[in-house]
């Protein structure tokens, strides 16, 4: 007997049929002998008609009163959900989140789950009842009603799986499972047999709609497997695994962020804590950045930039500007109207070519990159938001993600059932949905090579990686700043033995195009892994604090959602890797 969770989303609950279509799947479940839990978000567009009515009474609702008033649409639906299947002869108990025991911290509209209690749940399950949660919200601990975010039901889906040890967590929805990318921008699209945790948490914060970033780091962390499938069609679905029991390729899919904002502090001294007086100001509003990209400093002077989400822009640059002038930096400057494009592939790194075969596919296309981050599974672009939607198929084209490969799950995602083990950090954690830092290493084995004053026009990044591709050079991180004054900069690192092939290579792109190429023999490269390492604010906040009371400046950095990477100078390897065992907790 298998204990499941059917998360149904809204257009799967829109109106009273589409109820008791998904009620009947519920009771097929359990009539196959399976305890059943659902979990259940608001009918069609319910959130959005709520968030609108608060909006005509005033443009700034208090946070606490937007959870008060969106929980009611799980209310209702949970409420629906039990009745239609009750009226098919099946015991069914609805309950509100505060009901199950779903407890959270205060952070109203996106508050996280601290834990869940699972004996009342139990004992329903025990009576033979399918309990029917309201996704989406909890209660903390002064008794307020939260809510976990726009899209947050799945997150309550997968945690609950996680705490009742359940089997499987499906996830209907409107579309047939994980697309290559999302397939109403992109109707080449292909639907994924299986993808990794990483691959997904990675895709789903980096803009992939079709499930909350937060649910798969619940799935991650505890091994839930994962099946999304359509509720309205009989097919496959994909399973969200761990990665040995996913298909290993050099690409997966790719994400378009469609509203993001750069913003820039020029002139920035260039000493340990700078990076931590602006990050942790960041932090301490909630607001989670994106592609940090600091330049190798002329004069003693860098510029940080650093990408958000349109819609923390505001703030964000609020902030900056008051940092900016503690700092005594010579300004500030933003950008709207941008969007971030990145591919996504657990087998990236071990695949030559790569970046060299995402710029030429941009280039190819007129599409100029504004800049570029990468980590071991995803490389993210920055272009004008016009370009979104070009970008996006160009890339899923040079990846062959249109192509038909063959269903790599043999018999069907159901073969492949059963819990991974959780993360040895699980035990470790506070509150279940705490950030989980598992490791930090260090990699001396790599040189740095920098392009200064290279020209910011469309092709640049194509041309370096092209060639670099053509002599077989391995690369690992790629950064390339945001323009200031016309001219980018851009730094790559290779294998250390491979640094004069390297430079030679740059040097050649760089009498051709314009620009100098620095080069250093031989740097450190920090690792730290973990499992929500982006979304969490507040991490490259307790990286940069520790660096920079040790005095150790910071060369490049590049974050997702199971990494952080940091190159400092070789000979301060070690200490940093001392310091940030420590700062993170690792002994
Ligand atoms: P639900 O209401 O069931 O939670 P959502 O609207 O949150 O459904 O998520 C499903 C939607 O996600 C799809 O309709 C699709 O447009 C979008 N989406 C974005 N990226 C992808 C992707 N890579 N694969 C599948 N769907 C995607
Ligand atoms: N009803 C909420 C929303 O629309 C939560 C969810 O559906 O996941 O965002
Ligand atoms: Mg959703």
């Amino acid at each position: 007997m298998a204990l499941v969770v059917q998360k149904f989303g809204g257009t799967s609950v829109a109106d009273p049929q589409k109820i008791l279509a998904a009620a009947r799947k519920a009771v097929a479940r359990h009539a196959a002998g399976d305890r059943v839990v659902v979990v259940v978000s608001a009918m069609g567009h319910q959130t959005d008609h709520l968030v609108d009515l608060a909006r005509q009474i005033t443009p700034r609702p208090s946070a606490r009163e937007m959870d008060m008033l969106l929980s009611t649409g799980e209310q209702v639906s949970v409420a629906l959900f039990a009745m239609a299947t009750q009226s098919l002869g099946v015991e069914a108990v609805s309950l509100t989140g505060a009901q199950i025991g779903i407890r959270t911290d205060s952070t109203h509209t996106k508050a996280r789950i601290r834990s869940i209690s699972t004996d009342h749940t139990r004992k329903l399950l025990d009576s033979g009842a399918i309990v029917i949660a309201a996704g989406f919200q909890g209660i903390d601990q002064h008794g307020n009603i939260t809510t976990l975010g726009r899209g947050g039901s799945d997150t309550t889906a997968v945690a609950l799986a996680a705490v009742l040890g359940a089997d499987l967590c499906e996830i209907y929805t409107d579309v047939d499972g994980v697309y290559t990318t999302d397939p109403r921008v992109l109707p080449e699209a292909r639907r994924l047999p299986s993808i990794s945790y990483d691959e997904m948490l990675e895709l789903a914060s980096l803009g992939a709609g079709v499930m909350h970033p937060r649910s798969i780091e619940f799935a991650k962390k505890f091994g839930v497997p994962v099946l999304v499938r359509s509720s309205f069609r009989d097919v496959p679905g994909t399973l969200i695994v761990a990665a040995d029991r996913a298909t290993p390729r050099p690409a997966s899919g790719v994400a378009l962020a469609k509203d993001e904002a750069r913003i820039t502090i020029e002139g920035v001294p260039d000493q340990p804590g700078s990076s931590h007086a602006l990050f942790s100001r960041l932090a301490a509003s909630g607001i989670a950045v994106d592609m940090i990209v600091q330049n190798v400093g002329q004069h003693g002077r860098a510029d940080i930039s650093f990408t958000v989400p349109a819609d923390d822009r505001e703030q964000a640059l609020e902030l900056s500007a008051a940092v900016a002038r503690a700092l005594h930096a010579a300004a500030v400057s933003h950008d709207a109207d941008l969007a971030k494009v990145s591919v996504v592939g657990v087998g990236m790194a071990r695949e030559q070519g790569v970046a060299g075969r995402m710029f030429s596919a941009l280039a190819a296309e007129g599409i100029n990159v504004r800049m570029i981050t990468t980590s071991e599974i995803k490389i993210s672009v920055l272009v004008d938001k016009t370009d979104g939607p070009a970008a996006v198929r160009a890339v899923h084209r040079a990846f062959a993600l249109d192509r038909e490969t063959v269903d790599d799950l043999s018999g069907g995602p159901t073969a492949s059932l059963g819990r991974s083990s959780p993360l040895d950090v699980v035990n470790r954690l506070e509150g279940m949905e705490d950030l989980a830092i598992e490791d930090c290493i260090l990699d001396a084995s790599q040189a740095l090579v920098t392009f200064i004053d290279l020209p910011d026009t469309p092709g640049v990044a194509a041309d370096v990686f092209e060639e670099v591709g053509r002599a077989h050079l391995f690369v690992d991180m790629i950064v390339q700043s945001h323009p200031t004054g016309g001219r980018a900069e851009l730094s790559f690192t290779v294998p250390a033995a491979d640094r004069d092939r390297a430079t030679t290579v740059a040097r050649k792109i760089a009498a051709a195009r314009g620009g100098t190429v620095a080069d250093v023999p031989h740097v450190a490269k920090l690792s730290i892994t973990g499992v929500g390492i982006r979304s969490h604010a507040g991490v490259a906040d307790r990286l940069f604090k520790p660096l920079a009371d040790e005095g150790i400046n910071i060369d490049l950095v590049s974050t997702s959602e199971v990494r952080l990477n940091v190159v400092v100078a070789a000979d301060q390897g070690e200490r940093s890797l001392a310091v940030l065992r420590q700062a993170f907790g690792l002994g």
